[in-house]
């Protein structure tokens, strides 16, 4: 049943560029939202001053329009620190926030010493003991960062994904919430963004999965219960390799300028990890439809950015002429020549800007690259081909010429001549693409 009060969040940090790990979150949430006719809030996870950029947001926002990935509202951490200090003080009056003061050198060291002796390098909360006296000499000497104070309990949930969890809270560090020099860190923010704004589904990658076991306890702490979590798998390379290192290099921005279609890409994200096949659909609405997170599992997700180009050429292959029609203006295709000309090249069309290549070729020409050992053959044949303009049955007419001509047939007969005709060894059927044509080729 379609739930109108599904509110889910996209919360990227605007620290860099989104890439396609995290436009499979962002899809996951989108189609939650979108499917029970929801909300989807944008969420800048901007906290950290230093790292946090206007340029990257607004591309953040460009990458989501170009997919089609619509928000209902947006939100920016940065605005709503004073909720995180209201908070960080409802938990400190609770005792459930606690200064401490080890430096980052300190903790490596105690980790250190806790791996050798073979014990999980969990923090040994070392602060708790401290008296006041040493906690105000320490705050003077080196300021002191807050830590929540686990109850060591295990905590459960049963996830969307992974299914039922439990997480020993005495096997994780009593988070860090806000930093010596008072910035808020992520887990505060998010929780306390995650219970104001009504977030009722969070799917986000397996890596969060601890940061989801002192979420839910720092919620209780506040008085709210959990929104519903799940976990999606983290994506590798085609062989399973870690894609983390890579991510960068799998710009969304980059697929874009290299032409991949966003419902190419989207259809795609939108099954990979989950046991049904992938379907191109047309538009972001009709892979919510159709979206169901308990089809996702557990295994890491094999993603080969390769497979984009088939999808994207068998997308652009269906699309009406219509929906091509900027590139063709920007072509300079007169408009009475637009359909026929889409409907001879839409199956072979990679990336939009092809369109203008295939243009030219109809326009100016083949410039092709012949191969010595074809010169003379294709200089025969060509002496046999009238001039432009040509007709339906030129192609057939012309090689059937050939073939008299020089004894050639099959591939030996059709390859050479597609090549010097058209520059390229494949493309439309070749009786449909030379009525188009209005030149011979330039050798
Ligand atoms: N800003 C966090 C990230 O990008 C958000 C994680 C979450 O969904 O809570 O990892």
């Amino acid at each position: 049943m379609p739930d109108t009060r599904t509110v889910t969040r996209f919360a990227p940090s605007p620290t860099g560029r989104l890439h396609v790990g995290n436009l499979r979150t962002a899809l996951l949430n989108w189609m939650i939202a979108r499917k029970a006719g929801g909300t989807f809030i944008l969420r800048l996870d901007d906290t950290d001053p230093e790292r946090s950029k206007t340029e990257y947001a607004d591309a953040i926002r460009r990458d989501l329009e170009w997919l089609g990935l619509d928000w209902d509202r947006e939100e920016t951490q940065s605005a709503r620190l004073d909720r995180y200090a209201a908070a960080a003080d409802e938990m400190r009056a609770a005792g459930r926030l606690y200064e401490a003061f080890e430096t980052p050198t300190e903790l490596d060291l105690k980790r250190k010493k806790q791996l050798n002796m073979g014990k999980p390098p969990v923090y040994d909360r070392a602060a708790l003991a401290l008296s006041d006296e040493d906690r105000d000499r320490l705050r003077a000497e080196r300021g002191g960062h807050w830590r929540f104070k686990l109850d060591q309990s295990r905590i459960e949930w049963t996830d969307g994904i992974l299914g039922d969890l439990s997480i020993d809270a005495a096997s994780v560090s009593d988070p860090v919430l806000i930093r010596g020099d008072g910035q808020v860190l992520y887990t505060i923010a998010s929780v306390v963004d995650d219970t104001d704004m009504g977030v009722t589904h969070v799917v986000r990658g397996s890596d969060h999965v601890t940061n989801t076991a002192t979420q839910i306890q720092i919620m209780a702490a506040l008085g709210h219960d959990h929104p519903a979590f799940a976990h999606h798998s983290l994506l590798t390379g085609p062989q399973g390799e870690a894609l983390s290192k890579r991510l960068g290099t799998l710009a969304l921005g980059d697929l874009r300028e290299d032409g991949i279609e966003p419902m190419a890409l989207l259809s795609l994200m939108a099954r990979l990890g989950s046991n049904q096949p992938v379907t191109l659909r047309d538009t972001p609405a009709e892979l919510a439809e159709h979206f169901d997170l308990s089809q996702f599992g557990v295994a890491p997700t094999k993603f080969d950015v390769a497979d984009l180009r088939p999808l994207t050429a068998a997308r652009l292959a269906a699309l009406p002429r219509s929906a091509v029609d900027a590139e063709f203006e920007a072509a300079g295709v007169p408009e009475d020549a637009r359909d026929a000309v889409w409907a001879v090249i839409h199956e072979n069309v990679d990336r939009r800007s092809d369109i203008a290549g295939w243009w030219q070729l109809l326009t100016e020409g083949a410039t092709p690259d012949i191969p010595e050992e074809d010169r003379g053959f294709v200089t025969e044949a060509l002496a046999l081909l009238p001039d432009a303009p040509w007709t339906a049955t030129t192609w057939s007419d012309w090689t059937a010429a050939v073939k008299d001509k020089t004894g050639r047939k099959g591939k030996t007969l059709f390859k050479p001549l597609r090549h010097a005709v058209t520059g390229r060894a494949n493309g439309p059927d070749m009786g449909d693409l030379m009525p188009l044509m209005r030149a011979k080729p330039r050798l």
